[in-house]
């Protein structure tokens, strides 16, 4: 992780958060109020909330207690509708219309519906690159692993540095699987694929602890 210089940060009280508009609730229940877009120093640890117009997440920066501050969860809400069965049954039988090969979809979200998208790209079993060199930023971005398990790789660590949804699709022992994360500017978290995508487990295993 990049060394990072907090210019900014709320602290997580009792009953307010100074600096932010978070007053009377205690962070660890959910649904909360919005949480102030920025880090949040708590009783166990920095954290580091966004929101954005699909989802909401809170992640840990850094694990440490102070004494006197309430503690917080790590937490994802999806603001918006999942991506509805059709859409994914689109993609499943893409991915396995070429069962050898990564592939790249990018998912936004147009007000009302989820559009897929399926950008120009170079597909080899082991990488897929796209060839848009300025493509939209999306909300979710979702690639296939071809017969490789579902995972994130160090490429992937590397390169998720923004802030949407990630999701991976694989294979172990040629049934499908899926694992899902939340990328907030560096940092990770697993969220359950089923609360993105309708009737997934219809298609795949889910691999990941969440
Ligand atoms: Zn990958």
């Amino acid at each position: 992780m990049m060394p990072l210089n907090i210019l900014s940060h709320s602290v997580v009280k009792e009953t307010t958060i100074q600096h932010g508009q978070l007053t009377g609730c205690r962070a660890t229940s959910s649904p909360c109020p919005p949480l102030p877009q920025d880090f949040l120093w708590a009783g166990n640890g920095i954290f580091r909330s966004v929101t954005r117009t699909e989802f909401r997440a809170v992640a840990l920066y850094h694990r440490v207690l102070t004494p006197g501050l309430i503690e917080l969860s790590p937490q994802f809400q999806l603001l918006v509708s999942p991506v509805p069965r059709e859409k994914v049954k689109d993609i499943i039988d893409e991915i396995r219309r070429y069962p050898d090969l990564e592939q790249l979809f990018y998912l936004y979200w147009r007000g009302e519906c989820w559009e897929v998208f399926k950008p120009e790209q170079e597909c080899t079993p082991y990488s897929c690159v796209c060839l848009d060199p300025y493509p939209e930023p999306a909300a979710i971005e979702i690639h296939s692993h071809g017969y490789a398990n579902a995972f994130f790789s160090k490429t992937d660590n590397r390169e998720e540095t923004g802030c949407r949804i990630s999701t991976v699709f694989g294979r172990t022992n040629r049934q499908l699987e899926v694992t899902s994360r939340v990328c907030i500017h560096g940092l990770f978290l697993n969220i359950d694929s089923n609360r993105i995508y309708q009737d997934i487990n219809h298609y795949c295993h889910h691999v990941t602890d969440f």
